[in-house]
């Protein structure tokens, strides 16, 4: 029996899309979901890819984040994980694509659970997230949401296989390290998620590069981007990306997100 994938579809945010990816119109607004994945493993466990928004948004992040990508609806990974018959206590482990507020605010759910033990995220993503906050210049990193009592991380620096159909691969774009997976299911095929190295469909078969202040060149979008598309070719893989929603709906639609 193969691994299970459930997508945990949880609240979205809303603003000019400008701010996601480079585009003229300034009016012009976009939905940007908060999606994590649920994968149940015959010999790995629960993994849970992401952890979403949190309800205390208004409380724990900082204003410019609040206004620039406010969060207008919130389902906590917990709620989520619970509308599938599960608490945080059934999950293995956690892997963080990389620690932006929007992937790790439900990591304090699993605070005392044996998932906190576990969280794996990128080397480089993490020595950038800890950089960024305990020098005053924090970006998209929050050291609450992360800095959690009994947390123990498990960092990557290169591409990595957990088990012969679960891969992780590293992404230098977006943040020095986003972990994507490559996970070859038996009946979907193989999946390939990009996280927040390409955040829509539109920017990934047009060549968009991503807009706002947090990436710093558009060259490694575009490095990346060609790595991403070499391997969709060599795995015959569908892609899910960070932020589309069209695409969580065109998935819901076809019965693939439960
Ligand atoms: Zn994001």
């Amino acid at each position: 029996m193969g691994m299970k994938i459930s997508v945990l579809y949880l609240g979205r945010m809303e603003f000019p899309k400008f701010r996601l990816v480079q585009w003229e119109d300034e009016e012009e607004m976009i939905k940007s979901p908060a999606v994590a994945l649920l994968i149940q493993h015959p010999t790995l466990g629960n993994i849970l890819y992401d952890t979403g928004n949190c309800h205390e948004h208004q409380e724990l992040y900082t204003p410019d984040m609040l206004h620039n990508y406010p969060v207008v609806e919130c389902i906590s990974v917990k709620e989520a994980l619970a509308a599938k018959g599960l608490t945080p206590d059934d999950i293995d482990q956690i892997i963080i694509s990389h620690l932006h507020f929007d992937h790790a605010a439900g990591l304090k759910d699993f605070v005392g659970t044996k998932a906190i033990r576990n969280v794996l995220v990128s080397e480089a993503d993490l020595k950038e997230a800890w950089f960024s906050v305990t020098t005053g210049n924090g970006g998209a990193y929050i050291r609450s949401l992360f800095d959690l009592e009994g947390i123990r991380f498990k960092t990557i620096n290169e591409d990595t296989w957990l088990a012969e159909d679960f891969g992780l691969f590293v992404q230098k774009s977006h943040t020095p390290g986003v972990i994507g997976l490559i996970l070859k299911t038996e009946k979907s095929g193989t999946i390939l998620t990009t996280s927040d190295t390409i955040y829509t469909r539109d920017s990934y078969d047009q060549g968009i590069p991503p807009g706002g202040t947090i990436n710093k060149t558009t060259d490694e979008f575009f490095d990346n981007l060609e790595r991403v598309k070499k391997m969709e070719k060599e795995l015959d893989a569908q892609l899910l990306f960070g932020h589309d929603f069209q695409q969580i709906q065109e998935w819901a639609a076809k019965g693939w997100i439960e």
